[in-house]
């Protein structure tokens, strides 16, 4: 028999990539495509979290099974808190949950709304825009966004990148900035919970919000059953790895790291942060078990 340590040191460590959107949401890729350009990029396990939304996961597993890549079903909640909008990431909950499924809901019948007030102001100014030109680049079903957005502005010529209408017109301090329905932090972890998921907090200390999440708001959030902090992304620096790995210490949370993928959308390349397999691990035992972590 081969001594244990041996046969670890023969093996690399599996490469986990637990955050990425499809064009479920605001990535530019089809969930197959998402799991494809994963296997491509070396991923051993990518976690699907489109914004308020499960429906790319179906697709995503049938690729997953196809390019032998292991697959995280999970979500990210939008929560709005003290005027702004800080995301939640759920894993594994259960996909039949009907009231974190209502809440989803309700939260993408009001990004609509909330679009076509937006496209109202912006073509009120001036800015050559449509709501039929933003709807043209939201996939049948997809949670509407401000990337969709930044979309119609790149497809009329307007512009080159999201990343411009992110500077100017589409900022949260923009005049044109009109917020949607969005529940409580709190009350997004206890849905996940209930819903026999893990949540985790995604990106907390990004530093291009208009907002800081405080200290004494993960804690009621740790109260209420969160799990971990996304501590390695690429919105955060030294100093935010720093704090995010002080208050997951002093609150017993994991840490876990992520790219936050949304293909030619975002410059954020799959793999770019990771989690450790022993992360993952403490996240399924963490999780009912209703929705499984799917293995190649
Ligand atoms: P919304 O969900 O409508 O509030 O829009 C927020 C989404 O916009 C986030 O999920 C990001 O994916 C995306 N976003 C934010 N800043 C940028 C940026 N500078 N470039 C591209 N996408 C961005
Ligand atoms: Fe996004
Ligand atoms: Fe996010
Ligand atoms: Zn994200």
């Amino acid at each position: 028999m081969t001594p244990t340590g041996s046969a670890a040191a023969g093996q690399a460590r599996p490469v986990i990539d637990l955050h990425a959107h499809s064009s479920v949401s605001d990535g530019t890729e089809t969930p197959a495509q998402l799991v494809a350009a994963a296997a491509a990029a070396g991923i051993d396990v990518l976690a699907i979290t489109d914004h308020d939304s499960v429906a790319g996961w179906d697709e995503a597993a049938e690729a997953a099974q196809q390019h032998g890549v292991g697959l995280v079903r999970g979500i990210e909640i939008s929560c709005a808190w003290r005027h702004t909008s800080i995301h939640l990431l759920g894993y594994l909950p259960a996909a039949d949950d009907r009231p974190l499924l209502q809440e989803l809901a309700r939260a993408r019948d009001s990004r609509s709304t909330r679009l076509e007030r937006m496209v109202e102001r912006m073509s009120a100014d001036g800015i050559p825009l449509t709501y039929d030109e933003v709807l043209a680049q939201v996939a049948p079903g997809a949670t509407p966004g401000r990337p969709h957005i930044a979309d119609a502005l790149i497809a009329n010529g307007t512009l080159q990148h999201r990343d411009e209408a992110f500077r100017s017109w589409l900022a949260d301090d923009s005049p044109y900035y009109v917020g949607h329905y969005a529940p409580d932090p709190v009350r997004a972890v206890e849905l996940v919970r209930a819903a026999g998921g893990v949540p985790v907090l995604a990106h907390p200390f990004t530093r291009t919000r208009s907002g800081v999440v405080d200290d004494a708001l993960v804690g009621r959030m740790r109260e209420a059953g969160l799990a971990g902090l996304e501590a390695y992304h690429r919105d955060h620096g030294p100093a935010e790895v720093a704090h995010a790995t002080e208050l997951a210490e002093r609150l017993g949370l994991l840490l876990t790291g992520s790219s936050d993928y949304h293909g030619t959308g975002k410059r954020n390349r799959l793999g770019e942060h990771t989690t450790t397999p022993e992360v993952l691990d403490a996240i399924e035992e963490a999780s009912s078990g209703a929705t499984a972590v799917l293995r190649p």
